[in-house]
């Protein structure tokens, strides 16, 4: 509830009780589960219906960080069961999952549809941190509201933190490659400013092409303005790169492509390489997540034998699930869809573009006659929304889900 009474402390609870997440289980697997999912992945991940194969990627789905985000989130519903809660955003990005939280009654705070104003929270409202984190002058804000915290930030994203605050306490300056405009990227930024004075500056790259441009001032300079100009809204206040590109460390947004990382990485040390005749003033830490790396390298493993098609199920602004969806497309005609509606008819398919960022329609994308399709999802993309895709791919060949799978050995 609004309220403008004085602050308090936030109390540390408990939420995670064997009673509480008990409940808490029994409500994620009725929404969430999937018992075709597991007899799939129970099958090794192959089978087969009728005259279509599927291969579904070793690890796919939700990710750790996700799982105990949506766990505390309900957990706090059941706990503070009488109180209003709010949710910093979004807490994972999949519109199925989000919408299911607004009917729990969890209201966003913060972007699109806000319920309330964060100067407007009170102690007696319970605010949840989402798995990205949050930024830190509105994590002070909360606070300072003396509301009840929920925070469900995943430790991978706080280990990314922990090196930056390190580069900024030791006026490195962190260039991190990431969406600057993603949730996690500018928590993350916003720790790599020094907790009180100090001289931490932060860099934003989203790609190879921006990665050149740094790598390019680094080697000889340039002009300033235009540079600037072109890191406008991915740079700290104050950035200037004839003083804060002397001494860099890179970091990252946990969910980028690996192979895209490891290259902003070299790039960058051989220019301050080529500049300074060493490596002395570069530093790295790899902090793509483990979950994110399990996927990248399951749909490597299914794309050693490309399927006819792949489909490639999550939220449009999940970043982990873009890049799975960009891998597949090197490999095979793929369809990063959002759920099973995307699938039309055998003749169109409503898909995301991720270069042009816009949902656009593919026609004849399912070849008749034997087909085998490969099936991956992003770590906010629970199984049921896969399951769904399934039975729709099915149905558009006319096959019946509950004349069950035959499993069909590694294909
Ligand atoms: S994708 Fe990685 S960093 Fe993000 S919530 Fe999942 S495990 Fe954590």
């Amino acid at each position: 509830m609004a309220s403008t009474a004085a602050p308090a402390t936030s109390k540390r609870v408990n939420l995670r009780t064997p009673e509480v997440m008990e409940a808490v289980q029994a409500a994620v697997e009725s929404h969430y589960h999937s018992p075709m999912v597991e007899k799939l992945r129970g099958a090794g991940g192959v089978m087969k219906f009728g005259d279509v194969t599927v291969r579904l990627a070793k690890q796919f789905g939700f990710c750790y960080g996700v799982e105990r985000a949506i766990d505390l989130a309900y957990a706090a519903r059941k706990v503070f069961a009488d109180r209003d809660l709010y949710l910093v955003g979004e807490i994972i990005h999949n519109p199925e999952v989000n919408a299911q939280l607004a009917a729990m009654g969890i209201r966003n705070l913060t972007g699109k549809g806000a319920a309330l104003e964060v100067d407007r929270l009170g102690p007696d409202d319970v605010v949840i941190i989402p798995a990205f984190g949050a930024e830190v002058s509105v994590q002070e804000r909360i606070r300072e509201r003396g509301c009840q915290i929920v925070d469900t930030t995943c430790g991978d994203v706080m280990s990314v933190w922990k090196r930056v605050r390190q580069y900024a306490n030791d006026g490195v300056t962190s260039i991190i490659h990431g969406k600057a405009d993603h949730e996690e990227t500018r928590a993350t930024s916003s720790r790599a400013r020094p907790a009180s004075g100090g001289s931490g500056h932060f860099l934003v790259v989203y790609d190879l092409a921006e990665t050149d441009v740094v790598c390019g001032y680094i080697r000889a300079g340039g002009d300033k303005e235009t540079f600037l100009e072109r890191f406008r809204s991915s740079c700290s206040p104050g950035f200037d790169p004839e003083l804060h590109l002397q001494k860099i460390g890179v970091a990252n947004q946990t969910t980028m492509l690996r192979s895209e990382t490891e290259e902003v990485q070299s790039r960058l040390r051989d220019a301050v390489t080529a500049r300074d005749g060493s490596d002395e003033n570069f530093r790295v830490f790899d902090t793509i997540c483990g979950a994110t790396q399990e996927r990248q390298d399951a749909l490597i493993d299914l794309l050693k034998s490309p399927p006819d098609l792949m489909l490639v199920v999550g939220g449009y602004n999940s970043s982990n699930t873009t890049h799975l969806a960009d891998m597949g497309k090197e490999k095979a005609p793929t369809y990063f869809v959002l759920n099973a509606s995307c699938l039309e008819s055998p003749q169109a398919i409503r898909h995301f573009d991720t270069h042009r960022r816009e949902e656009v329609v593919a026609a004849d994308w399912l070849p008749p006659g034997p087909v085998t399709v490969g099936i991956t999802a992003g770590a906010s993309c629970p199984s049921n929304l896969i399951e769904d895709v399934l039975r729709r791919l099915l149905e558009l060949r006319g096959i019946p889900l509950d004349t069950g799978g035959a499993a069909a050995g590694q294909v």
